[in-house]
């Protein structure tokens, strides 16, 4: 059945949204985006993914088309208009088109480019999260401004892809020894003391929203954490790994470049947290 998207001002069944051939998010992948979670028909961490855009767009000196208020009306007439109990929806915005290929930044009043749609789902109830996922370790070559949501997404997919021709479901990336993160989530391990590590906030790594809110739940349930950088080999030996991102929510990872983490089951405090994780949105979703 064919999708209502949003396309600048205007609900069009996805057949008909169209994009500009000179816009420039295809062209230079001049583009922020966010992923926001839908479940039971509401939105999860909405002002975290807003805050978030509005930090993406002010590093690229991109404008907003939109207030927060009208993007949130639109978060939700996409929902009601695709029936989605479920899922995730999809932001993007660009900085237009100047009708042109110039890499040099259009005009100021150069009219930025708006696309929502969304994508059915089940976020909860993920078998995944039963089994747990496997990663292998790859190379970290990004670019050095991590902590912006740009559209630059085509690392990530090689990543995927020798993830993918690894028989595995997922990338961690490694630079100079550590790991940043995975490929489009937040990566932790469990310390065999209980310590859950992850990555410091930087420019290496996205500011994930669902990593903000899974290290203040578990220090409000009084679990330690530490924000540090750690090896492939200590993680190796970690007795629980797992991701976190919008769409995975808590999510364990059981086996590291072919070696099980732990009993090569998802680990208790993974499963405890994903549960809190759960818990906190259902009742914080808008
Ligand atoms: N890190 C990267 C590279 C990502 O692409 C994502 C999500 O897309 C995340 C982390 C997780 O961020 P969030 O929890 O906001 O989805």
């Amino acid at each position: 059945m064919s999708r209502t998207v949003y396309v600048n001002g205007s609900y069009l069944p996805e057949e008909e949204a169209t994009v500009s051939i000179f816009d420039r998010g295809f062209l230079f992948a001049d583009a922020v985006y966010e992923v926001t979670s839908v479940v039971r028909g509401k939105l999860i961490d909405f002002d975290g993914h807003m805050a978030r855009l509005r930090r993406s767009l002010g590093e690229l000196a991109l404008s907003s088309p939109v207030s927060d208020e009208e993007m949130l009306a639109i978060h939700r007439e996409l929902v009601t208009r695709n029936d989605i109990d479920e899922g995730l929806i999809y932001l993007q915005v660009t900085r237009g088109s100047a009708g042109d290929r110039d890499f040099a930044f259009p005009p100021a009043d150069t009219k930025p480019t708006l696309v929502l749609f969304t994508q059915a789902k089940k976020v909860i109830e993920n078998p995944a999260a039963g089994t747990g996922l496997k990663v292998i370790s790859i190379d970290d070559i990004r670019w050095g401004r991590c902590d912006i949501k740009t559209v630059q997404l085509l690392y990530p997919c090689l990543a995927k892809m020798a993830a993918k021709h690894a028989h595995v479901d997922d990338a961690w990336m490694v630079r100079d020894g550590l790991v940043t993160e995975g490929s489009s989530n937040n990566a932790y391990i469990v310390t065999s003391e209980g310590t859950i590590v992850t990555r410091e906030k930087s420019q290496s790594i996205l500011h994930g929203i669902t990593r903000a809110a899974t290290l203040r739940l578990a220090e409000e349930k009084g679990l330690k954490v530490e924000e540090r950088g750690f090896s492939i080999e200590e993680a190796k030996n970690a007795r629980e790994a797992f991701i976190t991102s919008a769409s995975l929510f808590v999510m364990p990872v059981v086996e590291i470049d072919g070696a099980a983490i732990g009993e090569g089951r998802p680990g208790e405090l993974s499963r405890r947290l994903r549960e809190i994780y759960i818990e906190d949105a259902l009742k914080t979703a808008i």
